[in-house]
């Protein structure tokens, strides 16, 4: 069988746009996801897929789509495997759809602030064609380097400033997409309609398995004309969650907000890290005289609330190693597996969540830190991004110990009344825990869709959607 839907491939796209050897095969095997990278490490590599197949236009993706679905052949989405779920793992009868090739900027309109991408577009590449015109698209997430405009729709993902500018749901204007049906679809024909489900919705964190996101259009903003720091110290974790609710909730949105706990804050910040102090810091942006009303704002509301000042001098240090991609390898040489998981709450359950989480991850044999900060705030609650490290014993204990770690961030935080995944999706990390975001009723609908919309079941087999 995979000879068959390489060979139909080859004689539709051409051979130049069918990989079937090399190092690419290599490389497209699997994302960023730990657990794969210590699989590799430990001898159990993800198969290669069948052939990588690098369309360049939609039309050729919409020959791939058909030739995938009329053989039954597994159809995996690639943009730039940056994805941490484990969106990504190849299989022998796979085609691994690359669509790296496809990153042409389509158009960038200035009167209505939009620019539209190809769906493999490089996202520091996008923001860059849009800041020479002095605009900005405002999504900064920390793999802005390594992800593609369609990955960053595909996962539901969010940037760094998304307290004030939103994460990528409220920046997409319209998608375009192929359905496992070989359709064309346009998403989103206006600022805002009420012209039944917003069918964005379905595309936006569907991982590769509703359709192949080929375009997207971005609604842009003018780079701000100001910018300010600010950065105070809180006695207590729960303390400063609480000055962050009462300045969202005051009616003040710094893009960014992010509170370290102690152990992240001397990790991080050493120079400036303070006993066992938490430590909030925020950037304020926008026209100068609302950014100085923001700062003294906030400052009234976090001295009232307790905080002291801390020396701002954290958030340029934040700001100068923000993007910066960590590697798995020299961790797991030295027999340490570790991960990050976000989740979020409302603001009555945060504080419970980061105690009960951080205390029953230190339980699991072998753990050396369990830490978080929270860094995407709301009106009505907040996230937290928690760090775990382990180094079990034994190394052959490696991938138990992260399973377990896992279950124990996921079913505390649902324990607690949280939600179990804020931004990085579903992938295969939380595919059998999204009953507790859905309710077996929602996961019933999802199961529902994907049987409507991909009959086959071709499009990303094992992701997102658990087994009926
Ligand atoms: C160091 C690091 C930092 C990160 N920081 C952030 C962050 O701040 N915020 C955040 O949200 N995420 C973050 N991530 C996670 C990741 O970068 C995002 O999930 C990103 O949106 C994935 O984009 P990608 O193009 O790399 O997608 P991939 O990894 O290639 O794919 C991700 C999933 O989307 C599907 N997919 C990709 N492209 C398409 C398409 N065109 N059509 C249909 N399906 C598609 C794939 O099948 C897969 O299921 C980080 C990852 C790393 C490694």
């Amino acid at each position: 069988m995979p000879t068959a839907i390489v060979n139909e491939l080859v004689s539709v796209l051409g051979s130049e746009r069918v990989v079937t050897s090399g190092d690419l095969l290599e490389q497209r095997r699997h994302d960023y996801w730990v657990r794969s990278h210590l699989d590799d490490h430990q001898g159990r590599p993800a198969p290669r897929p069948a052939c990588v197949v690098r369309p360049v236009s939609v039309e050729e993706v919409v020959a791939v789509v058909n030739a995938c679905r009329r053989r039954g052949a597994p159809l995996i989405p690639f943009g730039l495997g940056s994805g941490v779920c484990g969106g990504v793992i190849a299989r022998e009868d796979a085609v691994l759809l690359d669509m790296s090739a496809m990153n042409r900027v389509r158009a960038i309109d200035e009167t209505n602030l939009l620019a539209e991408f190809d769906a493999g577009k490089n996202g520091l590449e996008a923001e860059k064609v849009v800041a020479m015109r002095g605009l900005t698209i405002g999504h900064w997430p920390q793999s802005i380097a390594v992800s593609s405009v369609g990955g960053w729709i595909a996962t539901r993902a969010s940037g760094q400033f998304s307290t004030a500018y939103g994460n990528i749901e409220d920046i997409v204007y319209s998608i375009e997409a192929v359905l496992p049906n070989g359709e064309v679809v346009r998403l989103g024909r206006a600022p805002r309609a009420a012209a039944g489900p917003d069918l964005r919705h379905l595309l936006l964190g569907s991982e590769g398995t509703l359709g192949v996101i080929t375009g997207v259009t971005l609604s842009l903003r003018w780079a701000p004309e100001r910018s300010a720091h600010s950065a105070y110290y809180a006695k207590t974790m729960a303390a400063g969650l609480d000055a962050q609710r009462r300045i969202v909730q005051g009616g003040w949105s710094p893009p960014v907000m992010r509170q370290y706990d102690t152990v992240e804050a001397t990790r991080n910040f050493a120079e400036s890290a303070r006993g066992e102090d938490s430590l909030l810091f925020m950037v304020h942006e926008g026209p100068s005289g609302r950014v100085e009303a923001e700062v003294s704002g906030v400052d009234a509301i976090v001295r009232k609330a307790g905080l002291e000042p801390a020396p701002v001098e954290v958030v340029r240090k934040w700001l100068d190693a923000r993007n910066h991609v960590p590697t798995w390898e020299s961790f797991l040489k030295n027999g340490i597996i570790l991960d990050t998981i976000e989740i979020s709450a409302a603001w009555d359950k945060i504080s419970g969540i980061y105690d009960a989480v951080t205390a029953s991850v230190k339980q699991v044999p072998g753990v050396l830190a369990a830490t978080a900060h929270s860094s995407h705030v709301y009106r009505s609650g907040v996230n937290l991004y928690f760090t775990f490290a382990a180094r079990p014993e034994r190394r052959e204990d490696m991938a138990a110990t992260y399973d377990e770690c896992w279950r124990r961030v996921i079913e505390t935080t649902a324990a607690h009344g949280g939600g179990i995944a804020h931004h990085h999706g579903i992938g295969r990390v939380r595919r059998n825990y999204l009953h507790h975001d859905l309710g077996p009723g929602g996961v019933a609908l999802l199961q529902t869709l994907k049987r409507a919309l991909d009959p086959v079941g071709f499009m990303n087999p094992g992701v997102l959607i658990p087994d009926a």
